[in-house]
């Protein structure tokens, strides 16, 4: 049996002496584990298939639970990515972020746009690579049931201020203010509440301030799933 999938390559591993594994994300079935035969000789035609961040039309042949690669048509190679080491680990966090929460066997359309739309915008340099970054896991995280209300403090609707302590109820995520502190919430830096009721807003933030905001949202992803991103600590660590 053969099936067709939009996908978009989010992991590839050496297999074999000239094949490949791939983990594509889809909109039609989420994550699908495939393998593609013969992509590192010098003629493969598929090679292009089997490239990280490679968005195409997959043709798998279906045997019992194992799909194999048998055609491809590229939708776009996002080819540009890899000049730059930014938008490169901010892709690379993207995809190892879908690799870890998103379900395989099952479609989530929005999820799918959101990350594919994401990688576009950072293709194309249409906007700061971390900024991209940041609003794909605000919005990612929402969608998966795990959404950050930051209008303000939650109780009285303030907004957070500088040389003000800021707190956040991780069970909840909600943003808390100094005044109405509850027991349960964790205090947080200024800058980071600052930066989200920004990035709500679509105010614009400095480097430093993204920095802050990923840091967050990968303890925050941590607290609600038990998994971290491993590509951040080396975007940050980048000049
Ligand atoms: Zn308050």
């Amino acid at each position: 049996m053969e099936n067709k999938v939009n996908a978009i390559v989010v992991r590839c591993v050496d297999y074999k002496d000239n094949d490949k594994m791939l983990t594509l994300y889809s909109l039609e079935k989420g994550l699908i584990g495939a393998g593609i035969k013969g992509v590192k000789k010098a003629t493969a035609k598929l090679a292009f298939a089997a490239q990280p961040f490679c968005f195409a039309e997959y043709v798998l042949s279906v045997n019992g639970d194992r799909n194999t690669v048998v055609g491809a048509t590229e939708i776009e190679s996002f080819y540009k990515l890899r000049l730059n080491l930014h938008t490169y680990y901010c892709a690379s966090t993207i995809c190892e972020f879908v690799l870890k929460c998103a379900q395989e066997n099952f479609a989530d359309e929005k999820l799918f746009v959101l990350t594919v739309n994401a990688i576009k915008q950072l293709n194309f340099g249409e906007k700061n690579a971390k900024r991209i970054l940041c609003e794909f896991l605000f919005k990612a995280l929402e969608l998966l049931g795990y959404g950050i209300d930051c209008r303000g403090c939650a109780v009285c609707g303030k907004s957070c201020k500088e040389g003000e302590l800021s707190f956040f109820d991780f069970e909840k995520g909600l943003l808390i203010c100094e005044k109405c502190e509850y027991s349960g919430v964790t205090r947080i830096l200024t800058q980071t509440a600052v930066g989200l009721e920004s990035l709500q807003n679509g105010a614009q933030l400095n480097d430093e301030s993204y920095n802050y905001l990923l840091k967050f949202f990968n303890y925050y992803l941590e607290q609600k799933t038990g998994e971290t991103l491993k590509c951040l600590p080396q975007l940050l660590s980048l000049q």
